[in-house]
């Protein structure tokens, strides 16, 4: 995501950093550096030119900090100015005082509107709502049908046409699936409509239409992140023809430069709400503009860390195993795979590795580290028999065979978990220790 800019940035700020303070001419060369930074990521140049006015103007002002190096001044300038052409402040879905809220979906075919609405309702589910996803898509060969897949692995109930009766007029489709809404006392629902490869006039009139009849709440234009600068054009032109009320940038995984989609913003005057990082339900999240700016200087985005730990944080789970250390028992491999699920749950760890400040740079080395392992690590475990679990010191070499074939790893690969795990062990038995935890083996060391 945004790896290049990152990148390119990442160099300005380190070639500053050895110096004692800014000339004019080192404003000059780092201003220079930025733009170009800016436009090789696709950065719209109207917003360029904006964004370095702003950086010149600081750099130079009275708000040079003694606190800080130059180095930290130009990236505390640039992080500011960033957030600023992002947003600013979070901008959160507006909910209806009386539901249900109508939230449209608007943009060009292969956008990611589907995909998205699938999203939505996951996390509107998450989040306490009761969703009803509406396909009112009715251009797209399959596109109902992929509505109701995403609505399944979603959890959540889809609204599309019967068969034969009212097909082909999505306005209706739409109209009534507020009826629906209301009568199974959904409280949001989401309309996904057609889109086309590009823009045209009879989508946007049927997109007006659709707004028209049900009146949303919230439309949101969702874009492509990998299209570039047609990027802005198209916003601008479903600004015009439909208006809309934020956007949801989708496909920002893609190594694309994605610079045009941080024009969105700046050129339309309308927040970026969401974003989306790849195919699955829960490559999804609420847009940040104080994070993703964090993220493209790499500073890491601790905060989206920490609130992702506390979704996968299991507290009964936690409670079990204190109460467990502390009546006297020992860490065990049941335990081990135990943690090691709750780090699963919080995604994919390379996107974990992307939040944490610095790892940018560290991304090629840490790229061969995949859930793969983890799950590998999970697959040992299960093969090994409830004994072997609670006291692994009975894992000898033809235990270790077995568990070997039975996981489908070598021998070798056993062996290093139970070594990992014994260390762990240790860990965990200092730590109690530490916390003086009553019974504890730790305790009375
Ligand atoms: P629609 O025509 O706007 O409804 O677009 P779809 O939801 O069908 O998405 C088009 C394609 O993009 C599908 O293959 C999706 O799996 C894919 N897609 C959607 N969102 C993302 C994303 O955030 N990242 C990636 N990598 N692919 C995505």
């Amino acid at each position: 995501m945004f790896e290049t800019l990152s990148d390119r940035l990442t160099t300005v700020f380190s070639s500053l950093r050895s110096k004692g303070r800014l000339s004019e001419s080192d404003i000059n060369a780092t201003a220079r550096e930025i733009r170009v930074a800016l436009l090789e990521a696709d950065v719209a140049l109207p917003v360029v030119k904006d964004f370095i006015a702003q950086i010149r103007e600081r750099a130079r002002g009275a708000e040079v900090s003694q606190a800080l190096n130059p180095a930290q001044q130009v990236v505390k300038i640039v992080n500011d100015e960033l957030i600023n052409i992002l947003g600013g402040e979070t901008r959160r879905v507006r909910f209806a005082k009386r539901p249900p809220t109508v939230i449209m979906l608007a943009g060009l075919q292969g956008a990611g509107k589907t995909t998205l609405a699938g999203k939505l309702g996951r996390w509107l589910k998450s989040e306490g709502h009761a969703p009803l996803l509406v396909a009112a898509d009715l251009q797209r060969p399959n596109a109902v049908q992929q509505l109701e897949v995403v609505g399944e692995r979603a959890g959540v109930a889809v609204f599309a046409p019967e068969p034969g009766n009212g097909v082909g007029d999505p306005i209706e489709v739409a109209r009534r699936s507020i009826e629906q809404a209301r009568h199974a006392q959904h409280d949001v629902v989401v309309i996904d409509t057609a889109g086309r490869l590009g823009v045209d006039a009879e989508m946007m009139q049927q997109a007006a239409d659709i707004r028209d009849a049900v009146e949303p709440d919230e439309i949101l234009f969702v874009v492509d992140a990998m299209i570039g600068q047609d990027a802005v054009t198209t916003a601008q032109a479903f600004l015009d023809g439909v208006g809309f009320d934020g956007v949801v940038l989708t496909k920002l995984d893609g190594d694309a430069r994605g610079g045009a989609a941080l024009s969105v913003r700046h050129i339309t005057g309308r927040p970026i709400m969401f974003a989306s990082t790849g195919e699955k339900l829960e490559d999804f999240d609420v847009f940040h503009p104080d994070r993703m700016a964090g993220r493209i200087l790499d500073m890491g985005d601790i905060l989206t860390l920490i609130e992702q730990a506390e979704k996968a944080f299991d507290a009964d789970q936690a409670a079990k195993m204190t109460t467990k250390f502390a009546s006297g028992e020992d860490f065990t491999l049941d335990d081990f795979l135990e943690q090691m699920m709750m780090i699963r749950k919080l995604g994919p760890i390379g996107n974990l590795l992307g939040m944490l400040p610095g790892m940018g740079q560290m991304r090629d080395q840490v790229g061969n580290i995949d859930d793969k392992d983890l799950d590998r690590v999970a697959a040992i475990i299960r093969s090994m028999t409830p004994g072997e679990r609670s006291a692994p010191k009975i894992i000898n070499g033809s235990r270790r065979a077995r568990i070997a074939k039975g996981s489908g790893v070598t021998v070798g690969e056993v062996g290093a978990l139970v070594t990992r795990f014994f260390e762990a062990q240790k860990m965990m038995r200092q730590m109690a220790g530490g916390m003086g935890i009553p019974g504890m083996p730790g305790t009375r060391r």
